[in-house]
């Protein structure tokens, strides 16, 4: 065919080189998005039955946002970020590492505490400048659920059996949650003080990050992901052991909600979390099938994050899950994703017929059959077999054939392309209604 000839350019000087994707940033090409599609419509029918709304915040905010939000001294403000300046003002800018300072910015900007509280979600891409590897990217993608201005341990339950809820609703596997309290900040006081001591017995095993870090942000040191310094991490005081009676309180109505309602959980006191906004519980799902990536979900409650971004303080929890790792843990268990939607194939010998069969394609898409129509290459239609070929190749569930035969009796001829084809059948083009839905292809 001389397909290729036509689509050689001309002009196309011989040093044009490929240009590539960014390194850590991945294209989620159509085989793979069904798969992100289907994960999304049921996190929009389970945040909806918890009546949870959608917010979507930009990807660029103040850079201010994040060094105020999430702490100047954490892994993401110091080396995550993507940080640039604004060439026409000079204002400092970022690429969002996460959401929930976005959302409670927006929270803030639009008054929205002023009626109530606020149950929230977004999905969407977020920036960090992390060594790629297997489930851990540059760009990477976040769900995410952010309640705000409720004070109750109900509320850190709700958050937690809605993640818990939507592993069931997709299947998800061998996801453990571990829980644990960071207490409020007098007792964080407490708890540092006894963390440097700790610390500055010891080092000579910590590693530059926590020597750095030792008097600006000791809590961040039980946060490491250095194998060497696991001993000493392990052997550090623990926050739980200075909680007041209030901090223990709410720790014990959320694990008796979560008992009430069959959620298992480990305590495990070293759970800390990456961000410093985070007050009272913490939580995180975490797998053993997906390597040191193993985390797929982690939140908490950060009641004064909405301070601290100029809000009126107001208590707020919320969790965020990484979409790919959640993918990649499903496809490791073995469940069968979607990776296509389902269509008919429209099949048009005679390109005559052309304008007349795109009217009755359009008539089926507005039943809800999808349809795929026969393009030719340029030199018309080709040939019933090459149509076929499409049609196979395509993926479609069904032939409708537009033959010339079928178009004079207002006909169209329905063939099976799957499970070994079958009968073909004829159905009128005067009563499309009458056969679309029982081809079932109403995505
Ligand atoms: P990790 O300890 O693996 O670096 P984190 O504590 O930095 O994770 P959070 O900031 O809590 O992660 O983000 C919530 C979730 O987003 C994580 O549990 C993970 O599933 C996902 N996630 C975080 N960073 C990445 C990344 N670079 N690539 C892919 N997914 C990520
Ligand atoms: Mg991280």
């Amino acid at each position: 065919m001389s397909e290729s000839k036509n689509n050689e350019s001309p002009v196309k000087p011989a040093s044009f080189k490929k240009i590539n994707a960014v390194k850590g940033m991945n294209d989620v090409l159509p085989g793979e998005s069904a798969k992100w599609e289907w994960l999304e419509s049921v996190v929009r029918k389970l945040m909806a039955s918890y009546a949870y709304r959608n917010i979507r915040t930009p990807i660029v905010e103040p850079t201010a946002l994040f060094v105020r939000g999430l702490g100047e001294v954490t892994d993401i403000v110091e080396k995550e970020m993507y940080s640039f300046e604004d060439r026409l003002n000079g204002e400092a800018l970022t690429l969002r590492p996460e959401s929930t300072a976005g959302v409670v910015r927006a929270v803030v900007e639009h008054n929205m505490l002023y009626e109530g509280g606020k149950r929230l979600y977004y999905m969407g891409p977020m920036f960090r400048h992390e060594r790629p590897q297997r489930g851990r990217y540059r760009q990477f993608h976040q769900i995410g659920a952010e309640v705000l201005g409720f004070q109750g341990p109900e509320i850190d339950a709700e958050v937690i059996l809605l993640a818990h809820d939507l592993w069931k609703a997709i299947g998800l596997q061998n996801v453990r949650l571990e829980l644990n309290s960071l207490g409020q900040p007098p007792e964080r006081l407490a708890h540092r003080a006894a963390l440097i001591a700790h610390f500055e017995k010891h080092q000579d095993v910590l590693d530059e990050d926590a020597k750095r870090r030792l008097y600006t942000n000791p809590l961040r040191i039980l946060d490491t992901k250095n194998p060497a310094m696991k001993d000493v991490v392990e052997a550090a005081p623990k926050l739980l052991d200075f909680l007041g009676e209030v901090s223990l309180a709410h720790l014990n109505s959320v694990k008796q909600i979560l008992d009430a309602n069959g959620v298992s959980y480990t305590l495990n006191p070293r759970l800390v979390r990456g961000m410093d906004y985070y007050n009272l519980t913490v939580f995180e799902f975490i797998t053993d099938q997906l390597g040191s990536q193993g985390t797929v979900c982690g939140g908490g409650r950060y009641d004064y994050l909405i301070e601290q971004v100029g809000g009126k303080p107001a208590p707020a929890v919320g969790w965020a899950l990484g979409v790919e790792r959640v993918l990649a843990l499903l496809e490791q268990q073995g469940a069968a994703l979607p990776d296509a939607i389902p269509h008919a194939y429209a099949i048009v010998p005679d390109a005559p017929s052309m304008p007349l069969v795109l009217q009755y394609l359009r008539q089926l898409r507005a039943l809800g059959v999808n349809v795929q129509m026969h393009a030719g290459s340029g030199e018309g239609v080709g040939s019933m077999k090459s149509q076929f070929k499409k049609a196979d190749s395509s993926g479609a569930q069904f032939a409708l054939i537009f033959g010339a035969d079928e178009l004079a009796q207002n006909t169209v001829s329905i063939k099976s392309l799957r499970d070994g084809g079958g009968a073909q059948r004829t159905e009128s083009l005067d009563r499309l209604e009458s056969w679309a839905n029982s081809l079932q292809l109403t995505s």
